[in-house]
C-alpha cells in the first residue's frame, strides 16, 4: 500500500463516520483474521455500507487479508476495476462526495452508499465514498468467479448479512474502491 503523504499533511484520526457501528467504537480487529489493527504493519481498509441511511454492513480489513483476497480476484476483473478507477474516479474528494459523479453526500440527502476509509494506526490516510448508482455501475465490471471470491468472505465472517449492500476491497494500491455486490 502506497501512502501519499506531503511533507505538509498532517495525519488526521479516522472520524466518527468510519468507527463501527456495531461496536460503537473504532474498528479494533481484522474482520477475516481477528489481528489487531492499531499497530499492524502496513495499515488497513474500513468500509461501510449504508442502505436507506443506515448502516447495514462493515468491515475492517488489515492490509494482508485485502491483498490475499485481491489475489483470488480474476485478472480481467482485476484490470477493469483498475481502468474504471483511473479513468472515471477522483480519490481526494472525502467523504461528502461521491468519488465518481461528485453527487454530495449531504444535499439530498443520500440514502445508499458505501463509505471506505484506508488507515495506518489511528489515522485515516484517505476516504472516499461511492453512491449506490456508481457502486452499480463498477458492479458490472466484476466477473462471476470474482463475485464468488468476495461470496465467500461474506459467508464466512457474516452469517446472514444484507445481500444487496456489500462493499469489496479495494484493487491496486491506491485508495479503495469500495464496490457494491450483488447476491
Ligand atoms: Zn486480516
Ligand atoms: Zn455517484
Amino acid at each position: 500500500m502506497s501512502h501519499h503523504l506531503g511533507d505538509e499533511d498532517q495525519p488526521q484520526p479516522i472520524p466518527r463516520e468510519l468507527y463501527s457501528e456495531y461496536e460503537e467504537r473504532p474498528f479494533r480487529t481484522c474482520t477475516r483474521c481477528g489481528e489487531g489493527l492499531a499497530d499492524f504493519q502496513g495499515g488497513f481498509q474500513i468500509s461501510k455500507a449504508f442502505k436507506n441511511g443506515e448502516c447495514v454492513f462493515e468491515y475492517a480489513l488489515c492490509d494482508h487479508c485485502r491483498m490475499a483476497m485481491m489475489e483470488e480476484f480474476s485478472q480481467e476483473s482485476k484490470q477493469r476495476l483498475g481502468n474504471f478507477q483511473h479513468d472515471h474516479m477522483i480519490l481526494d474528494r472525502g467523504l461528502d462526495t461521491c468519488a465518481v459523479c461528485g453527487t454530495s453526500r449531504l444535499d439530498k440527502p443520500m440514502r445508499d452508499y458505501v463509505m471506505t476509509g484506508v488507515c495506518d494506526q489511528n489515522n485515516l490516510l484517505h476516504s472516499l465514498l461511492m453512491c449506490g448508482k456508481c457502486g452499480e455501475d463498477v458492479q458490472e465490471l466484476i466477473s462471476k468467479p470474482t463475485r464468488d471470491v468476495w461470496r465467500g468472505f461474506v459467508d464466512e465472517n457474516f452469517p446472514g448479512p444484507p445481500s444487496d449492500a456489500l462493499p469489496e476491497p479495494e484493487e491496486t494500491n491506491h485508495p479503495v474502491t469500495p464496490l457494491m455486490a450483488k447476491a
